[in-house]
């Protein structure tokens, strides 16, 4: 046993004990990651992950209802830029049948996901969300519209919205400004971040492992911000260059570092709804399962018309594009008792 290998895992014990470490003891464990400290580590987010939700996995019905947006983030493939992305934008009927169907699958989550698209205004997005709610008013809806005035949040939960999804991407403001263009700022992406939780949403942040420009110290920033925030959700997934993009030609994250973090976050937060995210399983045919051993409880699988899932594509080879959503249930339903677990049917709501 090295020394380093010594120190590391007393730093995951520390970590388990206090749920927070300093900035410099989580850039240490970014930096020294192996097979063995993974394999000491992924058993100690699983059992606080099953003391708090079971062997249950919560599911969310993902609907990509978009994919036209006014930003033009350096990494997506749905950026404004992106000119050979060929735009769509789902009507509210297409929508409301994309959640009859994910009801009929057992779901009781709905997630509204999309470009920032001005088409989808306050008053159009209150109707829908108002629809969804009247309709299934034992479901969840979750939004992930991006950047938003603190009003329109409002207006939006108001409207009958439970959740929001944005992503803070990176805790670091410099790496944040290589990240986005100029008219993007990474204090109005954090000041959004705090409306939604002041508004009373169950708010997710997250960022992407492996994101061109990001170092241990940066990933170090990301894990003290979510130990401040205290998040009810995290989405983490490794960065995939997409084609069409400035960052067509940078690697991708790995599964390992992706795990490693995983595992890493349910130390910090027990009761964090963690997904193993659709990119997870892009970059290893059973990296979702690895996910879930290694420390995540929640899944979303696609309820997107298969007309326009290859037209959400954020990142080069998407899974799951070309299957209807009770194919995707149905091997994620397989998937997950492959390795011990099984989906759950109801909302999934956090556990504090
Ligand atoms: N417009 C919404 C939804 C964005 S898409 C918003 O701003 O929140 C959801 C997430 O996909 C993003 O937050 C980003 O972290 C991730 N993503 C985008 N491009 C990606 C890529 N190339 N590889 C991996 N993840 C990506």
């Amino acid at each position: 046993m090295t020394e380093t290998y010594r120190q590391v895992t007393s730093l995951i014990d520390k970590l388990e004990d206090q749920h927070s470490l300093t900035l410099d003891e989580y850039a240490f464990l970014i930096r020294n990651r192996t097979k063995e400290s993974m394999d000491y580590i992924a058993p100690k987010a699983r059992r606080i992950r099953e003391e708090i939700y079971g062997t249950s996995v919560y599911v969310r019905g993902l609907i990509e209802f978009t994919n036209i947006c006014r930003n033009d983030c350096l990494y997506c493939g749905i950026r404004r830029s992106n000119h050979q992305c060929e735009r769509y934008r789902l009507t509210a009927d297409q929508i409301m049948e994309c959640c009859s169907m994910g009801y009929e699958l057992g779901f009781r989550t709905f997630v509204l996901q999309g470009g920032e698209d001005r088409f989808w205004n306050d008053d159009v997005m209150c109707g829908l969300i108002a629809g969804i709610k009247e309709q299934y008013p034992d479901c969840a809806v979750t939004l992930s519209l991006g950047e938003r005035s603190r009003e329109s949040y409002q207006r939006l939960f108001d409207a009958g919205a439970d959740r929001y999804l944005l992503r803070h991407e990176t805790a670091d403001k410099s790496h944040y400004e290589k990240l986005h263009p100029q008219e993007m700022s990474f204090e109005h992406r954090m000041k959004c971040l705090r409306d939604l939780k002041e508004i009373g949403y169950q708010v997710g942040c997250g960022f992407m492992v492996g994101s061109p420009y990001q170092t241990p110290e940066t990933l170090a920033e990301d894990l003290k911000f979510l130990e401040e925030f205290s998040p009810d959700m995290c989405g983490i997934g490794p960065f995939i260059p997409h084609k069409d993009t400035p960052f067509a030609s940078q690697p991708a994250g790995t599964l390992e570092e992706t795990l490693w973090l995983l595992s890493i976050i349910r130390l910090i937060l027990p009761y964090v709804l963690l997904p193993a995210t659709t990119a997870l399983g892009t970059i290893h045919p059973r990296g979702r399962e690895m996910g879930i051993l290694a420390g995540a409880n929640v899944v979303m699988p696609n309820l997107s018309p298969v007309s326009v899932r290859k037209k959400y594509e954020l990142y080069d080879n998407k899974i799951c594009t070309g299957d209807e959503a009770a194919e995707c249930r149905n091997c994620l339903s397989r998937r997950m008792q492959s390795v011990g677990y099984e989906l759950a049917t109801n909302r999934g709501d956090v556990r504090r």
